[in-house]
């Protein structure tokens, strides 16, 4: 029935737009939607996005809650296709704050006048492969089916906030707010009582910030996390201009780092210094601060003996900054390794626990029993609030796009081909699903780089690939299932030989009860992965099956 649809609709498959639709649909316009349609337009294809928020910027749209931050230099986490407009935007920060960012995403909006093709406030719901008309079938909540000869998941990895299942949660008279669904407009906690739950990255950015403007803050932690300070600060005139002049070739480097940022590596184990040469490096790397900690040594993701020299250095900064010591042993992580789950950054984190204002709860000494009308019971004492702030994360990688109802060849859906874990072809395809892209999907390097570097690879690889099928009359293209399975067990492989997966993280889908737990992010690198991709592409598209136009299948004939 839903073949008879899209060929009655679409007409004879062919390799462009199909009848009455476009030859694209681009679900989201964060970073990856934005550019994905900038460059369609740019091989003369048609396109449509879809965003459910009512303007561009993805997760800097959503995320506004107090202390947002990037922790890539900005410099860096930004777009490098145009040199218009890196030489034109000016960042104020070397880590800009998320209102910086949204701000930027509109610029670039405004510059390359996006906004006509972006339908926003509008989610995609469903999507349905069409055979007979080798097209999809996109439908919105708003009820509209638009027919595209391709669709690309522009979703994002943490764009599904997640509330915890907390018995009573609905019962909180006070205000409630997600920091991934926070509201436009500014909220005042002045003289408030603010319960914060959780303590991963946006805990850590919001704390002392809310922590400055409220009466008190109970913060509710059942995992200490790794901090790093950022030593954010203004950008200089000089600084902006090196950066500016050399833009060409740092960029081109940049997208050859296995993080795609330059950065200071430091090729040597950890275990290769004496005690005092290692203290003076960690040292050193706490004073530049940031994300860099983590390239101290080479092996601090491979080898736990190395990995326990960092531990046991960040430990000692912990309890030197807190002063009162049994608050201090509690904010100890000592159930992974650092950097196994992604490290924070933070501007005053561990110095905020020296505040009156501010009290540590230790879950797992004195669980959470329940949520209240006035606040929180845990099994120790009960806890009265004006708001509460959920910092309790994502349904990270897979929960954007699973959320969509997605059937492909022969009405075959996403759920069931990823009900063990995500199953992609170089975290681009899946298979059963032809002509459906994803933007950094699980299987690439994704959430383990600098995303913007990542994004503009795969979307340059899409755009490429898809006037490719054009050129060729390909109408419908798709992951072959066993080029597909052997990346999986790549992926997989490579992540066993790091110590990521001892940790219960996101990555591993751990924070979700019942998701498989499958390392979800390709850790080979994003120079090398690069590199993959465009070997597959040189091939001539190897580990992908194609479906001809009907007219060039004729003239073949
Ligand atoms: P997103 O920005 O998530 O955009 C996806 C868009 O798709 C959203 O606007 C969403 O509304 C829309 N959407 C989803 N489903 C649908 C649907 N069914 N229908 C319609 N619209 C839909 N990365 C870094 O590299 N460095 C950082 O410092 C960094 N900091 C971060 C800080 C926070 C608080 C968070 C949450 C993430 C951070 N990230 C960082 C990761 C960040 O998500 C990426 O850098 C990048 O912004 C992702 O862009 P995107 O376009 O792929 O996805
Ligand atoms: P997160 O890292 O998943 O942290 C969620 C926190 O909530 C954890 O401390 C978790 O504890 C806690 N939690 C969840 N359910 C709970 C429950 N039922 N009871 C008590 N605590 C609970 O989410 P996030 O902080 O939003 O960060 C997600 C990712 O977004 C980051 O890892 C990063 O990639 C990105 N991000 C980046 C930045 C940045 O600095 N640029 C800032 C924010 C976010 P457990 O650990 O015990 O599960």
């Amino acid at each position: 029935m839903q073949q008879d649809v899209g060929r009655e609709i679409a007409g004879e498959p062919g390799s462009g737009a199909p009848a009455g639709g476009c030859d694209v649909v681009i679900v989201g316009a964060g970073f990856g939607g934005m550019y994905m349609l900038h460059r369609l337009r740019g091989l003369g294809m048609t396109a449509r996005v879809f965003e459910a928020g009512t303007g561009v910027g993805g997760t800097w749209y959503w995320n506004r809650y107090p202390g947002a931050r990037c922790d890539v230099e900005s410099m860096q986490y930004s777009f490098g296709f145009s040199d218009e407009i890196q030489q034109e935007w000016t960042w104020s920060e070397l880590f800009s704050g998320q209102p910086e960012i949204l701000r930027y995403a509109n610029f670039v909006a405004d510059k390359l006048d996006l906004r006509r093709d972006i339908t926003f406030n509008t989610r995609v719901v469903k999507a349905d492969w069409s055979e007979a008309g080798q097209c999809w079938l996109v439908g919105t909540d708003g009820g509209e089916t638009v027919v595209a000869r391709h669709v690309v998941m522009a979703t994002g990895c943490l764009s599904s906030s997640r509330m915890p299942d907390i018995a009573g949660r609905e019962s909180f008279a006070g205000r409630v707010f997600h920091t991934g669904q926070w509201p436009h407009e500014p909220v005042d906690f002045t003289g408030q009582v603010v319960g914060v739950i959780g303590t991963g990255s946006s805990a850590i950015q919001s704390i002392p910030v809310i922590a400055e403007q409220a009466k008190h803050v109970y913060v509710f932690q059942r995992t200490p996390n790794f901090s790093i300070p950022s030593r954010n600060g203004p950008m200089t005139a000089e600084y902006e201009a090196q950066w500016k002049r050399d833009y060409g070739r740092r960029r081109a480097e940049a997208r050859k780092m296995r993080s795609g940022v330059i950065a200071p590596l430091n090729d040597k184990s950890a275990l290769a210094d004496s005690e005092a040469a290692r203290r003076d490096n960690y040292e050193a790397r706490w004073k530049l601060g940031g994300t860099y900690f983590m390239q101290s040594y080479n092996d601090l993701a491979l080898n736990k003996a190395s990995n326990d020299t960092a531990v046991a250095f960040v430990h000692e900064k912990i309890r030197g900054i807190v002063k009162d010591p049994a608050v201090a042993a509690k904010l100890l992580p000592s159930n992974h390794p650092i950097g196994t789950k992604r490290i924070c950054v933070d501007t005053d984190y561990y110095e905020t626990f020296n505040r009156a204002n501010v009290t540590l709860v230790d879950l797992p000494e004195t669980p959470i029993k329940e949520i209240t009308p006035t606040g929180l019971d845990t099994t120790g004492a009960s806890y009265a609030f004006d708001a509460i702030v959920f910092a309790t994360g994502f349904d990270a990688m897979t929960g954007t796009l699973l959320k969509i109802d997605m059937r492909g060849r022969d009405g075959a859906t996403l759920r069931e081909a990823w009900a063990a874990g995500p199953h992609t072809y170089l975290g681009l395809m899946t298979a059963g699903l032809p002509n459906m892209f994803m933007i950094t999907g699980p299987g690439s390097p994704s959430v383990l780089s600098n995303m913007i570097v990542s994004i503009e690879q795969h979307v340059d690889w899409i755009a490429e690939c898809m006037g490719w099928m054009r050129a060729n009359q390909v109408a419908a293209l798709e992951a072959e299932q066993g080029a597909q399975e052997a990346w999986v067990a790549h992926v997989n492989e490579v992540a066993h030989r790091t110590l990521y997966p001892q940790a219960n993280s996101w990555y591993m889908g751990a924070n979700i009860p019942g998701k498989p737990q499958v390392f979800m992010p390709y850790i080979g690198g994003v120079g090398a992965y690069r590199e993959k991709c465009d070997a597959v592409a040189a091939a001539g598209y190897e580990g992908f099956r194609m479906t001809r136009a009907r007219a060039a299948a004729q003239a073949a004939e």
